[in-house]
């Protein structure tokens, strides 16, 4: 029987028929988007007998997530993927999805360890900590280097009260207007520990803390804090992306009858007697009804392209959505091995343009066959929020490595690649009352995806599953069909004490 916090929170399923055979006439849902997202939506609808068809734009599935096959000059066959995602324990509803074709999650690996290292050195880890909160944080504050206990009394009780009473939208509605930098100043965050804050939280989010909502970072501090009993262990993929989740995934979704179509971008969408998705000139899908699963660019486009879709004032707000900044991700295939003590994963602050290191060959079975056959390393280092081009942020992540693991500086470099993406949304201060909702204003059309407000305690991987279920579970509901549970952590602080004090104080105040 595997954990589950038992404090978590249900959103029932909405009740219908089981199944469209039922019906009189089978629903037809085209999903535009094969990220976590359209793929969540896909088998939540396919599950009930919906006929899905799925267009993606890539010629592989996974999105941010996917992974494909590589050759290396010297013709070794490798695994690349878009870089290393963390799967934590609280991903309840993503874990739900990858179940479909795992049911016992063996594609999974825990990793044990995080360290974090800052600019002088300083190290933190997550290893071994208490679960539950709080004593989880207090025990981190008296063995952190750059939070010490003392720090921890320093904090302004009051200012930081929404950081131990956290519920969206409530948070959102308080702190959204904040920055994540000013709010830390404020609540007497100590300096030192703010590249933790920063490198765990605000830097996941791709941004620098001026950028980031206050909002989303204490709601972020929540999910995987301090409103969470499952720690911040989590796991990765013990295989290449694809051949570990979305193979497997894609075939459990064609067994219920998903149709996916790759390689194939959406361009627009008319809205008539059925809803039409063109593909490309002759090519033109029709349905009753689409889910949008694309990044927050491809919504932009597919929305600017098709006047039908939405009033003007969604049509701005779909328009408002940003991109945080290009980010890189470089690996590199190395011809001796990093020091066995490496971690998996390192997250770096203060060291710009770095912000993490991971060893492969510690947990993805491709890249364990490459360096047990060649006796190399296969690292990977991302830098995100990067200004800079190509060449000198290569550079830049290079040196940083030299300087962390020393024995990589005689290492010849066998093979690399390197990656700039631009496709992660941005939540920046007072983004939040205006970021679009899975609802739009046709109930033929909903939105699914990481940059897609839903009014749950989810982020990143877990918020594009969330959104991804709960637009189907919408579709699902307009058909007479019956929807599917998700789950979430507590989406309120967890001690009732504190939230009582809180709101006893805040009434003072008033
Ligand atoms: C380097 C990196 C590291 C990350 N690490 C973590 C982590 O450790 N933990 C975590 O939780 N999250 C992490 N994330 C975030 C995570 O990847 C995303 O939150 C998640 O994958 C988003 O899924 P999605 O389905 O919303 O979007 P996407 O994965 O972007 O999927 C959207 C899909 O739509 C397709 N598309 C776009 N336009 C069109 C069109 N016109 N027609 C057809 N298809 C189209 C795209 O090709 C894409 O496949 C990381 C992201 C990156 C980039």
């Amino acid at each position: 029987m595997t954990h589950m916090d038992k404090l978590h929170e249900t959103v029932p399923a909405r009740p219908g028929l089981p199944h469209a055979s039922a019906l009189a006439k089978v629903p037809r849902v085209v999903v535009v988007g094969a990220g976590i997202a359209g793929l969540a939506a896909a088998a939540a609808l396919g599950e009930r007998g919906v006929a899905v068809d799925v267009v993606e734009a890539n010629d592989y599935v996974g999105g941010r997530v996917g992974g494909w096959p590589d050759t290396l000059d010297d013709g070794s066959a490798v695994a690349m993927n878009r870089g290393f995602h963390a799967f934590f324990r609280q991903y309840y509803n993503l874990r739900g999805l990858l179940r479909r074709s795992d049911p016992h999650l063996s594609a999974l690996t825990a990793v044990e360890d995080y360290p974090l290292v800052d600019g002088e050195g300083r190290r933190d880890t997550f290893r071994g900590l208490p679960r539950t909160p709080p004593l989880n944080a207090l025990m981190f504050a008296l063995r952190s280097p750059t939070f010490r206990l003392r720090d921890l009394i320093r904090v302004d009780g009051m200012a930081a009260a929404p950081l131990a009473t956290a519920s969206v939208p409530g948070t959102y509605h308080e702190l959204d207007h904040r920055n994540a930098a000013e709010f830390l100043q404020a609540i007497n965050f100590p300096d030192a520990a703010r590249h933790l804050a920063f490198e765990v939280f605000a830097r996941s989010f791709f941004v620098k803390p001026e950028k980031l909502s206050a909002a989303e970072m204490v709601t972020m501090f929540h999910i995987y804090f301090l409103g969470s009993d499952e720690g911040l262990v989590f796991d990765v993929a013990n295989a290449n992306f694809d051949d570990a989740l979305w193979n497997p995934l894609r075939k459990y979704l064609e067994g219920i009858g998903v149709r996916f179509h790759t390689g194939t971008s959406v361009q627009s969408v008319s809205l008539g007697d059925e809803v039409r998705v063109t593909c490309g000139p002759n090519e033109e899908l029709t349905a009753d009804a689409v889910v949008l699963a694309t990044d927050v660019a491809g919504l932009r486009h597919i929305v600017a392209a098709s006047p039908e879709l939405g009033d003007d004032d969604w049509r701005a707000r779909v328009a408002d959505v940003g991109n945080a900044p290009p980010f890189v991700v470089l690996r590199l295939w190395l011809d001796r091995p990093v020091n066995s003590d490496r971690a998996a994963f390192l997250g770096t602050g203060g060291r710009p343009p770095l912000d993490n290191v991971s060893v492969l060959e510690r947990y993805e079975r491709e890249a364990a066959q490459w360096a047990a056959r060649t006796g190399g390393s296969v690292v990977e280092l991302h830098g995100y929020s990067v200004t800079d081009g190509d060449a000198e942020v290569r550079e830049g992540l290079l040196n940083r490595m030299y300087e962390l693991y020393p024995e990589t500086v005689g290492a010849t470099i066998v093979d690399e690649r390197l990656l700039r993406r631009e496709d992660c949304p941005t939540f920046g201060p007072g983004d939040f009352d205006r970021r679009p909702t899975v609802v739009t204003p046709d109930p033929r059309v909903v939105l699914a995806g990481d940059g897609i407000r839903v009014d749950l305690p989810v982020a990143l991987m877990e918020r594009a599953a969330t959104t991804g279920f709960t637009a189907a579970n919408e579709l699902l509901d307009g058909f007479g069909l019956a929807g599917h549970e998700l789950r979430t952590v507590p989406n309120r602080g967890r001690s009732k004490m504190l939230t009582r004090l809180v709101e006893r104080q805040e009434g003072r105040r008033k």
